[in-house]
């Protein structure tokens, strides 16, 4: 068995945590900047007209509401790149795209 003071093992101890703690952070970090573009993308679902925000897909996407897939231009679908700031509640400009 090894023996080591009492202090050294409190610190050791207090160290791991911290290390643990600092990894766990970087790697919430780096995991929040993927996946997103930092553009969001306004959609409206030509099936049910359910307006949402698609940010990972620029060509496809499917619906939340009743999960139809759809294609920019495809007719009936309306897309809106970077969305204004609008207040909730407000219909935003539509635009053919
Ligand atoms: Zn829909």
């Amino acid at each position: 068995m090894i023996r080591i003071e009492l202090d050294l093992a409190v610190a050791l101890y207090l160290c791991l945590g911290f290390l643990v703690l600092f990894f766990w952070l970087l790697l919430e970090a780096r995991r929040k900047g993927e996946g997103y573009s930092g553009q969001e993308n306004l959609w409206q679902c030509p099936v049910c007209f359910f307006w949402y925000i698609d940010s990972l897909s620029e060509t496809l996407s499917r619906c939340p509401r009743c999960g139809t897939l759809h294609r920019k231009g495809e007719e009936g679908v309306k897309y809106i790149e970077e969305t204004p700031k609008t207040t909730e509640g407000s219909v935003p400009s539509e635009q053919e795209g």
